[in-house]
């Protein structure tokens, strides 16, 4: 069995459940509840199959030029990736080799470490405040990287622009990345992204999984300095040339065309946060204010794994850690108004 000294080892990332059942409320992912963009369906039934003998696009060149157009940056300033998960995972080979550890959050998504493992990059984490902010401070030390979630995941909590200006300005030595997987769920003007121009060690990570309720076609993308995307392409071409599919590039091209729909989703969305928010509250449940899709939250007599057990008995799935700080905390993703009805009818039956 001497094969096994050379294996690398990795205790592997723990996705969220996706249950077979039939009838169940599935708020345990932070999945949109509402089906992406009229226009995908359409481009889907009539997508021609007999296309896909043939390779994608290896630049992903449509898809990235419509989000370059929709966000006003250049094209070499887009790259795309299999989710923002392909993403993130190839900007920690390309930018995180340095000597010192890199930064994140001890309670932030916990894919960061296992990254950091697999690719054998050293790591610190920096303790949230009892609020489960970042205290700024903690980013100013030397470091060989740092990525910070902002909303952060699981706690829903939004960092102000000011702060996290900062840590990119006081890091010119570092790639700093801002994981902005839930950021459309937060309010205009707080996203990074107006700071892409600024600074050249920036770079901002986004998905189509949650706001654009693509979870399940792939789709992720990094905005920053032509720089850092050229560095990035060069890795990815040194990994596998053709990380997107045919379907992904021409339906998430779909999806970003039709903006009214994407900014009517969210909205409604927004509306059952702010509404579960409330009951929450009445029902003796408290939680930092989440501006994402997803609320975090704790009561103040029943213990979380119980409410999250008898929950699943009902088909109701959240999500539950079993971690320490936060194993007293559910994170309920918002689903549809009859789902959170649902939701709240179960929560007050077992209170
Ligand atoms: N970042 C954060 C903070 C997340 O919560 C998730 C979802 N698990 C991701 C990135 C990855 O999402 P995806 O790969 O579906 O884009």
């Amino acid at each position: 069995m001497n094969w096994e000294n050379n294996v690398r080892k990795v205790v592997p990332y723990t996705p969220g459940e996706q249950p077979k059942c039939g009838r169940m409320i599935k708020l345990n992912t932070n999945e949109c509840p509402y089906p992406p963009a009229p226009g995908v369906k359409k481009l889907l039934e009539s997508e021609n199959y007999e296309d896909l003998r043939l390779y994608p696009s290896a630049d992903a060149g449509e898809l990235v030029e419509v989000l370059a157009e929709y966000y006003k940056v250049k094209p070499t300033e887009v790259f795309v990736g299999v989710g923002s998960d392909d993403v993130i995972s190839m900007a920690f080979l390309t930018f995180f080799n340095s000597d010192k550890p890199i930064l994140f959050p001890d309670i932030t998504y916990s894919f960061y470490p296992v990254w950091a493992d697999v690719y054998k990059i050293g790591y610190k984490t920096k303790a949230l405040d009892e609020n489960f902010r970042i205290k700024k401070e903690d980013y100013l030390e030397p470091n060989g990287g740092i990525i910070i979630p902002n909303p952060n995941a699981p706690t829903g909590v939004l960092e102000s622009l000011d702060d996290i200006e900062e840590i990119i300005k006081s890091n010119p030595d570092s790639v700093v990345m801002i994981d902005e997987a839930y950021i459309d769920f937060a309010e205009e003007g707080t996203s990074a992204l107006s700071l892409v121009e600024k600074y050249d060690n920036l770079l901002v990570i986004r998905t189509f999984s949650k706001s654009r309720a693509m979870a399940g076609l792939r789709v992720g993308f990094a905005i920053g300095n032509e720089k850092l995307i050229k560095y990035l392409n060069d890795v990815k071409y040194s990994v596998n040339s053709y990380t997107m599919n045919r379907p992904s590039l021409v339906l998430g091209v779909e999806a970003v065309k039709d903006d009214e729909y994407f900014k009517a989703t969210l909205k409604k969305i927004i509306n059952t946060r702010e509404r579960m928010k409330k009951e929450l509250t009445a029902l003796g449940f408290s939680f930092p204010d989440s501006k994402s899709n997803f609320v975090f939250a704790t009561h103040k007599t029943a213990a979380a794994e119980d409410i999250f057990k008898y929950l699943r008995s009902k088909q109701i799935y959240v999500r539950f850690f079993k971690q320490p700080r936060i194993d007293n905390y559910l994170r309920i993703t918002v689903g549809t108004d009859e789902e959170t009805d649902e939701l709240i009818k179960e929560l007050k039956s077992f209170l």
